[in-house]
């Protein structure tokens, strides 16, 4: 929620436009406890799409629910309603202006291990920018943009979302921890450094495993990310400078 509610991010406030010059967004939330998950696609008026995702998994038999149905269940479970121009910034929409053609990521997302061995993860996107015919990216779909399970790991997933779909990229690295062994650091550089590469999908992962283990890889230029654990150490980083 406070990287949706920052502007500087491509996930509610400061939302990238859609080809038609609205903000659409995307976000989902997995437990890797009990595998339960809950989604939402092509929002325009829910302040805090995570939290609408996270109603969806608590409060409903659904795993993903869209546009004005899922606001119509956002108001029913007493989540914050905005008017759409809320997620607009200035900033968003030069950038829009200047690139109507080029389409540009900026997703946010977290994986977390708690004291108990719980593992969970949650994504946030205003999407691909430019984007047109409430097209849906990878954030909401399970097992391609958020997958965790307490066997394995969890992972928050941004990038090309088409790629990132087609090549069931976060359920991808847990099960190749299941059923191959892989550590999560092998696992997430298969799926980002080979696979993705090969298939020229652009984009990276953060996950962190049932251990705590942390991996964060990427195939594009930069991608802004960081960690902390419980006895003190973190990091942040941007380019390939671990
Ligand atoms: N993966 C997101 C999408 O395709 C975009 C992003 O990560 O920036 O909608």
């Amino acid at each position: 929620r406070v990287m949706e509610d920052n502007p500087l991010f491509n996930a509610g406030k400061g939302a990238v436009f859609t080809h038609e010059g609205r903000n659409e967004m995307d976000a989902s939330i997995m437990d890797g406890s009990n595998l339960a998950a809950g989604a939402v696609a092509v929002i325009t008026d829910i302040k805090n799409p995570i939290s609408a995702a996270r109603a969806v998994m608590e409060k409903s038999h659904h795993v993903l629910l869209s546009g004005a149905g899922a606001s119509e269940f956002a108001r029913e479970q007493g989540l914050e309603i905005v008017s759409p121009d809320y997620f607009r910034t200035q900033r968003r929409w030069d950038s829009l202006q200047e690139v109507l053609k080029k389409e540009k990521h900026g997703t946010v997302g977290c994986c977390a291990l708690d004291k108990y061995g719980n593992l969970a993860a949650g994504t946030s996107t205003g999407g691909m920018e430019n984007k047109r015919y409430n097209r849906i990216g990878d954030t909401p779909v399970i097992g391609a943009g958020t997958y965790a399970n307490n066997a394995t790991c969890a992972v928050s997933a941004t990038g090309h979302g088409e790629y990132f779909i087609r090549w069931t990229v976060s359920h991808d690295i847990s099960a190749l921890m299941e059923y191959k062994g892989l550590t999560l650091k092998a696992a997430s550089d298969l799926v980002v450094m080979e696979k993705l590469v090969r298939a020229g999908g652009s984009g990276g992962v953060i996950g962190v495993d049932r251990k705590g283990n942390v991996a964060m890889p990427f195939n594009s230029t930069g991608m802004f990310r960081g960690f902390a654990t419980s006895d003190g150490k973190e990091g942040i980083y941007i380019y390939r400078n671990e």
